[in-house]
Order: structure tokens, then sequence, then C-alpha cells
């Protein structure tokens, strides 16, 4: 395809063993891989006298086991949250219990997409934990701190409402660190799935990194990657043009998600069709957004697609 995109698909790591990737980083994959986890979650401890977690990661006590020993004796003092999707937060209870850290994230959201893809009793999908309630809320621009170590919170919702980024605090002046989360990945384009997740905020949260001048990004899954603004800037593209594949099939006569999916996504490993329909539902509503289609409402895998 024309907007296909060069993906980074090999990463040197161990299960359980720690990786020293930057000053003060140094990175745990926890072994959960999957199509949509990849080789599993990445877990960070940062710092170098007191350490932060990033993402505790899956429930799975050889994963804790491996956090707690990969900070050989030193405190963890905080646990930082980029987003509360369980392959992220369902270690947290206990690497709680193992550390007794105070924990940091965005906390409670409200649901703002309107399409009607609701699963749970607040409409959420079973991916996400919005019950977390964080000690400290952060906000863009929020600046955390341990004693060897400090970030910003940049807010950068669209993979979900609470989706957080961290700049961590230079400690040296050519290497400015970025922990992207899953909002923007080497392996794999980030699943933009409704209601939690929403197209224009994406888009947006795409634009938010490509003015930043991060040299280096640590992601939720997969190995590192360079230029963080750059790699921001090439999916945003992709997405563009992946935008108006789909509305040019809409006009071809393709009136449903299924009928998309099987024109855009040929030969799709069928355990990845429910991610891509729940994608291109998502170009949907930022296109119903836009004034572009009209669809029997509310908006879902089953209505019927117009062009306007
Ligand atoms: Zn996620």
């Amino acid at each position: 395809m024309a907007d296909a995109l060069m993906f980074k698909t090999v990463m040197e790591f161990e299960y359980g063993v720690p990786r020293q990737l930057a000053p003060g980083v140094v990175r745990l994959v926890a072994n959960n891989p999957s199509p949509f986890t990849f080789k599993g979650t990445n877990t960070y401890l940062i710092g170098t006298d007191t350490l932060a977690v990033i993402d505790p990661g899956p429930r799975d006590p050889a994963h804790c086991a491996a956090i707690v020993r990969a900070a050989a004796g030193r405190p963890i003092t905080h646990i930082l949250v980029t987003h509360t999707h369980r392959d992220h937060v369902d270690g947290l209870p206990d690497l709680l219990a193992a550390t007794g850290a105070v924990t940091a994230g965005y906390g409670s959201y409200e649901l703002t997409s309107t399409v009607a893809a609701r699963t749970g009793p607040g409409g959420e999908s079973a991916h996400t934990d919005r019950t977390w309630k964080p000690d400290f809320e952060l906000r863009d621009g929020s600046v955390l701190a341990g004693d060897s170590w400090a970030v910003t919170a940049i807010h950068t919702p669209g993979h979900t409402p609470d989706h957080l980024s961290f700049a961590l605090h230079p400690t040296h002046a050519d290497t400015r660190v970025l922990f992207p989360g899953d909002h923007v990945m080497a392996w794999n384009t980030s699943v933009v799935a409704p209601p939690e997740g929403r197209m224009a905020d994406y888009l947006a949260s795409l634009e938010t990194l490509m003015a930043r001048d991060d040299t280096v990004a640590f992601p939720g899954h997969g190995g590192q990657y360079e230029t963080p603004a750059r790699v921001a800037k090439a999916y945003l593209i992709h997405r563009r043009m992946r935008d108006t594949a789909i509305l040019d099939c809409i006009k071809g006569g393709a009136s449903s998600v299924p009928a998309i999916v099987a024109q855009i996504y040929r030969g799709l490993d069928e355990r990845l069709v429910p991610a891509a329909s729940m994608s291109v539902l998502a170009h949907l509503e930022h296109q119903l957004e836009r004034g572009l289609i009209s669809v029997s409402a509310p908006l879902s895998q089953t209505s019927d697609l117009r062009a306007v």
C-alpha cells in the first residue's frame, strides 16, 4: 500500500532481565506477548538512588518480582501510569504491596465518544480499569520528581482519554527521553478503538509530539526509537491517508464497516479484524464530526454509511 509504514519489529530483550537503555532508564518486558502487546508490556524503572516505575504491567508474580529485583535494594517511591489499559495496570496492586510506593496518573475521566460500541456498565471496554484513583492526579504539564529523577506529564489522549506521555528531565545535554506509552510505538500503529479511543484526540496528540524535540522514545510495547517527532509525523500522514482511503471506499459504495475493512485491510490476520473494525469506526466518527459522512445513527459496526 502507498501508505505502508516501516515498522521496527526487532527487539533485544529477555523476560525477567533488566536492560539499561539510557542513564537512569532500565526496561523490563512482561511476559504477556500477543498480537496487541507485541513481545509484552514494557515496564521502566527511572532514577539512580530512589526509583520510579512507569507502568507496572499485567498481573504476573514473576514480572513483579523482576521489578523488585531490578531495583536492587533501592526504594521504589513512585509508580507512574501512562494509561489504564489492563496490560499496563493490572500488576499495580502487587507492586504496591511490594514497594509501598505512591501512584501517579491521570485518574478518572468521562467518555466523549458518540460511538455505540459500549460493552461495560459505564460504557468502557473490558480492556480498561476506570476505577483506578492515583495518589497524584497528573495533567498536561504536571511535574513529578523523586530524589534522582523528574518527569513532566504530557496529556496525549486518543488511544485512551487518560493517556499521558512522560518526558524525563534531562541528565545529559544531548539526550531528551520521552516515554510515549501506547500513543506512538515503532512496532505497529497504536489502536484507536472507540469508545475510549477517539481519532480527533489521537491526531491532535500526534501534533503535540511533533512540536517537541525529544531525541529518543521508550514506548509501552516494542523497542526504542529515535526522533519521536518525526515518527509522530509519519503516523499522522499515515492516518490522513487512511482517512482518505476510507472516505473513498464509502464514495465507491462500501456502506458498512465490514465492507470497508475488507477493502482496506486485505489479507489481515483474522485475530486483528475486530481491532481493524474499531479503527475504521474511529475514523468514521472523525468523518462524522467533520460532516463528511452521514450514518444511520448512532454510529456502530452495523451503521449504514453514506458520503455527504
Ligand atoms: Zn493501551
